[in-house]
């Protein structure tokens, strides 16, 4: 099942290349006061979402996935956890370029473990990126994002799986830099997430997924989810070690090699086996 958010504040429901209004099945979720809730209401509830879901029977054509402007599948991200250098080729990348990594940057995961983001830094396809400086380099990352699906904390790796709500693609875009990584990393609209978030019962298998990431259709990263250094298992492992998880935060999880800048104007694709193609531009 594919779930999206789309236009104002509309849920939809992805069906091949077109998407229909299914906002009633969020009505159930009511209204809530001060102090709100720390997850995302419609993550939380997306078990019983995803009943009402599979009954649904589409009573007009929907509308063309593509002529809409994409949000954040999660609206409410509590927790936007990084895995730094992730994948060995990036980590020669970026070792290998001192001036574009520093090297107090460029430690095994092992040594960093994870990083935060701020959640005010997250936006859909539909927004583009603003680059917040734009007489300094920001650079594109694709990545692999999992979204928890439920309350844990000290998750072993062999029950990790079953944590997990579903996928998408994240752009973890980047300010280059000698500053801390999360500040360089959460500019307003430097979290792209999107373009829909696919249930883990449709995408199954998450641990060998081929990516790509093209900019104005140029290929400039290529990997696959086999090569990650820490596993999904292990990287839900590791943050519900440090911080008890909800429902809707996200993990990204690592990019590969081959990040580079982009500018204004550019065009990103990116794509992940089993989730589908993110489109997003550069301001
Ligand atoms: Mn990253």
């Amino acid at each position: 099942m594919r779930i999206c958010r789309y236009e104002k504040n509309r849920i939809g429901l992805v069906r091949g290349d077109r998407v229909h209004d299914v906002g009633h099945v969020v009505e159930r979720l009511g209204t809530f006061g001060y102090p709100l809730p720390r997850h995302d209401l419609l993550v939380a509830h997306l078990d019983e979402i995803a009943v009402d879901l599979a009954r649904f029977v589409q009573r007009d054509a929907g509308v063309p996935i593509d002529s809409v402007r994409l949000k954040s599948p999660v609206a409410n991200p509590g927790k936007i956890i990084a895995a730094p250098v992730n994948y060995r080729k990036h980590f020669d990348e970026a070792a290998a370029d001192p001036v574009t990594f520093p090297t107090h940057h460029v430690r095994s995961i092992a040594d960093t473990g994870l990083f935060l983001k701020a959640t005010s830094s997250v936006v859909g396809p539909g927004a583009g990126i603003t680059r917040r400086f734009p007489d300094r380099r920001t650079d594109h990352e694709v990545e692999l994002a999992v979204v928890i699906g439920r309350r844990c904390g000290f998750v072993p790796e062999s029950e990790a799986l079953a944590v997990i709500a579903g996928y998408c693609i994240g752009l973890d875009m980047t300010l280059r830099g000698s500053e801390e990584r999360s500040f360089r990393k959460s500019p307003d609209g430097y979290t792209v997430l999107g373009p829909w978030l696919v249930t883990a019962d449709e995408l199954g298998d998450a641990s060998a997924l081929d990516m790509t990431l093209r900019v104005n259709g140029e290929i400039r990263q290529k990997a696959n989810t086999r090569d990650l250094i820490f596993d999904i298992p292990r990287l839900v492992s590791l943050a519900s070690a440090f911080y008890t998880l909800e429902p809707g935060d996200v993990i990204l999880t690592g990019t590969p090699e081959g990040v580079g800048e982009v500018v204004s104007g550019d065009r990103i694709t990116a794509s992940i086996d089993g989730i589908g193609v993110l489109e997003t531009h550069v301001h």
